[in-house]
């Protein structure tokens, strides 16, 4: 077996290891055809099967009702930051965004660039270590659309529950948390996700969209950032990105495997507890830094009582074959990115280290 690290990097992140195998075999030549899956035409049948193949699979383990349709695209969830409003917004209303952490800040700076938005939340006055209850959402009634951000990636907090916004659309940006437990497809309008955490590799986008809001929008908007010009066609209006779509694929039959969306939230559930148990129990050396009530299932951010702590942990953690640990550069700290692909044995191994650590330092 490949020398595997424990890998909790945030995305890029960790792929199951069936699935790496599997490719590998499948590399050189896909399926008798005498060539790989990435030197084949995206019009032919043999990657047809494995791009509606891959939808169907999607359909199947997010239970996503009749009504709407699944696209695959390019560019990034930061992309989607724009198609949203691009494809939305109207003059006549604005956009509502709630304001959770870096991730959700990004999607309304770029909402600005397209019309008016209105923030309809907001714990930045919490260095956003929670998200804001529902109650304090202020929803306007000429808002187009409501964003959230199910999980933020970088402070590590996540909804416990959705809104219902009611006949406004709820977009969400469920980039680094989709198939982790169930998720009730039917509160959204939209859905959009990076694959590179939870689904597959980087280079596909997943975009989970209410037909009646593929409207046509308005006509300088470029035909590649239309929503209806990739609905109209299966997502086959261009060149897809069809080794990525393949290992989504590939990922959603080891998922469906696991139990599929709950069999992953039991395992994620245990998983969190594990390290969250630890941090807990540690007597106040390791200190989470999300609110209890909104901490995330995917990311687990905490910190030491120096930064030079912190420094000395990161580089004694790669030392002994662990990855990814350093928080993000813009909040600092520490961080463990537990997506649904990372082991529960790499979760034993990391609390192992970090009693050590701390009967080393505490
Ligand atoms: N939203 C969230 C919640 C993310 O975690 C990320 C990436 N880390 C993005 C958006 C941006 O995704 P991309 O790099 O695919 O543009």
């Amino acid at each position: 077996m490949a020398n595997r690290a424990y890998n909790f990097n945030a995305g890029p992140a960790a792929l199951p290891l069936e699935v790496l195998e599997k490719a590998q075999k499948q590399f050189v030549e896909f399926e008798n055809s005498g060539m790989s899956l990435m030197e084949m035409s995206h019009r032919g049948a043999i990657y047809e099967k494995v791009h509606y193949d891959t939808e169907k699979l999607l359909r199947e383990l997010l239970s996503i009702p009749e009504g709407y349709k699944v696209l695959f695209v390019q560019g990034g969830a930061s992309t989607q930051f724009a198609m949203v409003p691009l494809n939305l917004l109207r003059p006549e209303t604005t956009a509502a965004y709630v304001a959770t952490g870096s991730w959700a800040t990004k999607a309304i700076q770029e909402a600005k660039l397209f019309g008016d938005t209105t923030i309809a939340a907001s714990s930045e006055a919490d260095a956003y270590n929670r998200i804001p209850s529902i109650s304090e959402l202020n929803i306007p009634e000429n808002a187009a659309y409501v964003h959230l951000t199910s999980n933020e990636t970088i402070e590590g907090t996540q909804w416990a529950e959705y809104p219902d916004t009611g006949s406004i659309p709820l977009v969400g940006d469920l980039s680094s948390d989709i198939l982790c437990q169930p998720v009730d497809v039917s509160k959204f309008g939209v859905i959009y996700a990076g694959a590179q955490k939870n689904l597959g590799p980087s280079g596909v986008t997943l975009v989970i969209i209410r037909e009646d809001l593929i409207a046509k929008p308005s006509l300088t908007v470029p035909t590649m950032l239309r929503y209806d010009t990739h609905a109209k066609v299966d997502s086959l209006y261009n060149t897809p990105p069809t080794f990525g779509i393949y290992m989504v694929g590939e990922v959603l039959k080891w998922l469906k495997e696991q139990g599929g969306a709950a069999g992953m939230e039991k395992r994620n559930r245990e998983k969190a507890a594990l390290l969250y148990d630890l941090i807990d129990g540690s007597g106040g050396f390791y200190r989470g830094f999300a609110d209890k009530g909104s901490r995330s299932l995917m990311n687990a951010t905490f910190r030491l009582a120096t930064e030079e702590l912190e420094k000395q942990f990161v580089k004694e953690s790669e030392a002994q074959g662990f990855v990814g640990l350093k928080g993000h550069r813009s909040v600092g700290g520490l961080r463990a990115s537990i997506y649904n692909a990372v082991p529960l044995d790499s979760i034993r191994a990391l609390t192992d280290f970090m009693r050590d650590f701390q009967s080393r330092n505490g």
